[in-house]
């Protein structure tokens, strides 16, 4: 089963204090790196990490405030120093070509690899092969992207009793079958892979906010996902001043993740207000147990749920 693993790499929003850095959430599947919003000093929190930036392939933008972006093109000029060859694909809203394009032109630098920019909008998907990132619209002050990384649907068991009961050998053709190919038997009899399998059974689904007012589209882009890491701006008492942001409090992402029958809740993106973040963990957790405040730097497993 191929690993899936969550690194919090920066978990405040607006600036970076000395309590935590600003959104960066890497995400490895197998040897595969996938970064979404990119922060000053990611490069840093990567080295911190059990991580490498020289890993990533593709990063996703949410929206160009500049605690999500900013950390770009010093990211990319690390990699160029450390001469990257092979290519990064940068994902973003509308203009994030135009971006990109400013940010290669800041001082004298060449990169030694090339650099993708593309705009993705509301429901369009990036096919990475065994797993799809589809982006969705949500609700804060300036367009914004939130992501959904959902892996290929896996085949069902495999009912070794029924393909014996059905009269094929134990061999190979288990295996073709488990591969969805049909078999003839030596009676010239065909089993078909539906005769021996299961119902298909769901990948992995990780669904990251971007900044964000409670909103539909994230209620359902959450459905039933395995980890939502949403903007938990503030706690209640600032809940009026959230909203005017286009932000969440901690409690409204619980109850969106509750709705969603979410299986877990990152909180993520806390005002450096909050010295200590337990507090909105609290409030969180009165509405949906599971609920986490999100930690820099560890590695969270995504576990198969069978
Ligand atoms: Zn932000
Ligand atoms: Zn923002």
């Amino acid at each position: 089963m191929t690993q899936l693993q969550i690194c919090f790499l920066g978990i405040g929003g607006s600036w970076p204090c000395k309590e935590r850095s600003v959104p960066a959430v890497a995400i490895k599947r197998g040897p595969e790196i996938i970064l979404f919003d990119c922060g000053e000093g990611t490069q840093r929190q990567f080295q911190k990490s059990p991580l490498s930036y020289m890993d990533v392939d593709r990063i996703f933008i949410s929206h160009f405030h500049g605690d999500h972006f900013l950390g770009l093109p010093g990211l990319i000029q690390t990699m160029s120093l450390n001469d990257r060859k092979k290519p990064l694909q940068i994902y973003g809203p509308e203009g994030m070509k135009k971006l990109l394009n400013q940010l290669l032109h800041l001082g004298y630098f060449t990169p030694t690899y090339e650099i993708v920019a593309h705009e993705i909008s509301d429901g369009e998907f990036v096919d990475c092969g065994e797993y799809k990132i589809r982006a969705f619209a949500v609700k804060h002050c300036i367009p914004t992207l939130g992501y959904v990384l959902v892996e290929n649907e896996r085949p069902g068991r495999f009912n070794k009793k029924k393909a014996l009961e059905l009269g094929v050998p134990e061999g190979p053709m288990f295996g073709k079958l488990q591969a969805g190919q049909s078999v003839k038997l030596k009676d010239g009899k065909t089993i078909k892979p539906d005769d021996v399998l299961g119902k298909p059974r769901e990948g992995r689904k990780i669904v990251y906010s971007g900044d964000t007012a409670p909103c539909p589209s994230l209620l359902e882009a959450a459905r039933g996902c395995d980890v939502l890491i949403m903007d938990a701006t503030a706690g209640d008492a600032l809940k009026e001043k959230a909203a005017q942001y286009g932000h969440s409090t901690a409690r409204q992402a619980a109850e969106l993740a509750k709705e969603a029958k979410a299986k877990l809740l990152f909180l993520f993106h806390f005002s450096p207000r909050y010295e200590d973040a337990s507090v909105l963990e609290i409030e969180a957790k009165e509405v949906f147990e599971n609920s986490i405040v999100s930690t820099e730097l560890c590695l969270y497993d995504v576990k198969m749920a069978d």
